[in-house]
């Protein structure tokens, strides 16, 4: 029986750099995942392609996937729809391939309810963690600047503790690294593998 391929998805707030992030990892000349092709109903932009950078979509004709349950997950961002196609994941998973996602974070969170056993990389921007210091020490921002930065940070590690692994994105190369490490550790877990060594045994 062929292992089943491991969901990866990649999140965060937007601006981050998720795109930037997602497009040198499969520049990668080791790269072996396979990328999920988003639907969009946006605009296509300058030099980008159908059916390599999106597939592009009237609204009706997504709405229509939205009502035939043939996304993992959709979510409406900026006055478009963007959404999973479900078929592929679902094929190509079944294929043992890994697939990686890279969508935006309410989008994510359905994919946590519907396929949970997917491994979940927020991208953090960086200085997330020591925030407070950097701005505190400053001491030249106004209150309200301060204040709504703040806020933007509280919002953002609310959202990461939905997460398995939170990345900083401090450098594009630093943080492709981390997340190809932590598709190579999942690779490891005992729970994945120990069906192998079993079955060696039974043959035996
Ligand atoms: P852009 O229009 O700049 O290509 O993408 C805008 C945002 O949509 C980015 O944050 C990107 O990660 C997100 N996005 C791209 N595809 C999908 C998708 O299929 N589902 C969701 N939920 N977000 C997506």
């Amino acid at each position: 029986m062929t292992e089943r391929g491991l969901l990866i998805v990649l999140s965060g707030p937007s601006g981050v750099g998720k795109g930037t992030v997602r497009k040198a990892i499969f520049e990668q000349p080791d790269n072996d995942l396979d990328y999920s092709i988003s639907m969009t109903t946006r605009k296509k932009r300058e030099g980008e392609i159908e059916g390599v950078d999106y597939f592009f979509r009237t609204k009706d004709q997504f709405e229509e996937l939205i009502a035939n349950g043939g996304l993992l997950e959709y979510a409406e961002y900026v006055g478009n729809y963007y959404g999973t196609p479900l078929d592929y994941v679902n094929q190509t998973l079944a294929s043992g391939k890994d697939v990686f996602l890279e969508i935006e974070v309410q989008g994510a969170l359905q994919v946590r309810e519907k396929m949970p056993e997917g491994i979940f990389i927020f991208l953090t921007p960086p200085g997330l963690g020591e925030l407070k210091s950097r701005i505190v020490g400053r001491g030249t921002d106004e209150v309200a600047v301060i204040e709504r930065r703040m806020m933007k940070a509280v919002e953002e590690i609310n959202l990461m503790q939905h997460y398995d692994y939170a990345v900083e994105n401090d450098k594009v190369e630093n943080a492709v690294n981390k997340i190809k490490s932590i598709i190579e550790c999942e690779h490891l877990k005992v729970s994945r593998v120990v069906h192998r060594y079993k079955k060696m045994i039974e043959e035996l």
